[in-house]
């Protein structure tokens, strides 16, 4: 692109995947970190740096299978080299490699986002795909790829760079400072229940019943992120809450969170694979049950195959939803086929719902419920005497407590990064 002055513009994409572990920080606190540096070197990115969420399934994940990118407009190579400078020292000192898990990976891009590496990043959210992979990828495109340890974080940065959003969110999130890293997280509570109360559903996950969602419950130096559908609603919602600590700095990531994008629609149960999240229709099997720990599962089909379902405990009042189901019920389910092959739902629709028949004993002239007169003796009153030697028993309609073409979701507190809550669903 050429300015007004007749310089050259470079657009340089920069990846980010990989950073933290369990023990501590957090790949968007690098990234805010690097910003920051850029900034202070006067290189500013261009719009919102991006918090991509991929394969929920995806095995090496630390939490939220979360990559970061962002892009920063250039008109001198002697930038690009700086920038490259502090991307890649950051991510060398910062990153928690200590850990097994931590492979870094780091990708930098100059160029335009071609529709392969959209189709990439699709392929990194939908399906699990290997380094060597990504690896053969970058080099395709000609994205200059650095790996620290195993590098695999090269997997999520590539797709975050090439992720497109067709439909996004944002998400602000504050970060605390060094000395509390590990320590309680000082939010008032009360604060965040008026936040919630003045700004959604334009920010939403704020609140679970008792439990405050937007705060994590891990080592990270995240102290909160709030959800919402803008920048300017996000900066509202947090001049609202109170802390009782200092912030360090915070950030505003534009996201595919709750967009649903890991999602494929599909017509047939048995196209259905290992590790994927779909939307598939199908006829309950078998009324659903209960196992050991809470989890509810039940068999869904079509013409074409079968698949367990599952709402798990963590879902909490979402299983007794489910537990409403019976067989012949036609539903729409929204999730993911976990390891063991079975289908962890997010989201139901129900379709089309059978008749519930329960059979009762009949009533005696005299008012009484009837009862047994043994094995093929009809029914006798207790109380009147009265016999019925031929009757049987009588087939009562049930009402249905769900409603048909109603959704219903998991809550807050068990919602996954990429799943659309309701209150989003006619965006
Ligand atoms: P956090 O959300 O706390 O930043 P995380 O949950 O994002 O952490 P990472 O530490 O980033 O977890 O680890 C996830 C790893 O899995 C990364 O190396 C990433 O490149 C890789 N990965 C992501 N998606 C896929 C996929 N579809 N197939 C294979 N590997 C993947």
């Amino acid at each position: 692109m050429n300015t007004s002055k007749g310089d050259y513009i470079i657009f340089l994409y920069v990846g980010i995947d990989d950073t933290d572990s369990e023990d501590g920080m957090c790949t968007t606190y690098l990234a805010t970190t690097i910003i920051n540096k850029l900034k202070e070197n006067k290189i500013n990115i261009t719009g919102f740096p991006r918090l991509i969420r991929l394969n929920p399934f995806a095995r090496f994940k630390t939490r939220g299978n979360g990559a970061i990118s962002f892009k920063i407009a250039i008109s001198n190579n002697h930038y690009i080299d700086l920038v490259k400078k502090i991307v890649l020292s950051n991510v060398e000192n910062l990153s928690m490699t200590d850990c097994e898990n931590t492979n870094p990976g780091v990708v930098f891009y100059q160029g335009k986002i071609n529709k392969r590496m959209e189709n990439y990043s699709l392929k990194v959210i939908h399906s699990i795909i290997t380094i060597e992979e990504a690896e053969e990828f970058a080099n395709e495109i000609g994205a200059e790829i650095h790996k620290f340890k195993k590098g695999r974080g090269i997997i999520g940065s590539l797709a975050a760079i090439g992720c497109q959003l067709k439909d996004h969110t944002y998400e602000l999130i504050a970060y605390r400072i060094k000395e509390n890293h590990g320590t309680k997280r000082a939010i008032d509570c009360n604060s965040v229940i008026l936040m919630n109360k003045k700004t959604y559903p334009k920010t939403f996950e704020n609140i679970d019943n008792d439990y405050i969602a937007i705060e994590p419950k891990t080592l990270c130096p995240v102290l909160y992120g709030i959800r919402g559908e803008s920048s300017e609603i996000l900066k509202v919602a947090k001049d609202i809450l109170n802390v009782d600590e200092p912030i360090d700095c915070f950030t505003i990531f534009k996201t595919n969170q709750h967009t649903d994008m890991h999602l494929k629609k599909i017509d047939r149960i048995d196209k259905m694979e290992k590790y994927g999240s779909y939307i598939v229709n199908g006829m309950v099997v078998d009324s659903p049950h209960v196992i050991t720990g809470g989890h509810v599962f039940f068999r869904l089909s079509d013409d074409f195959g079968e698949i367990e379902a599952a709402a798990y405990e963590p879902t909490k009042g979402f299983r007794k939803i489910i537990n409403k189901l019976i067989k012949g019920d036609q539903v729409q389910l929204f999730g993911g086929v976990g390891c063991g092959g079975t289908f962890n739902i997010e989201k139901i629709r129900i379709l089309s719902l059978n008749k519930k028949q329960i059979f009762k004993n009949p009533k005696c002239i005299c008012g009484k419920t009837m009862t047994s007169a043994g094995f093929k003796k009809g029914f006798k009153c207790r109380k009147c005497g009265f016999k019925l030697p031929d009757g049987e028993k009588i087939a009562i309609v049930e009402d249905r407590e769900l409603v048909e073409n109603s959704y219903y979701e998991t809550p807050t507190s068990a919602r996954r990064h990429l799943s659309k809550p309701l209150i989003r669903i006619n965006k």
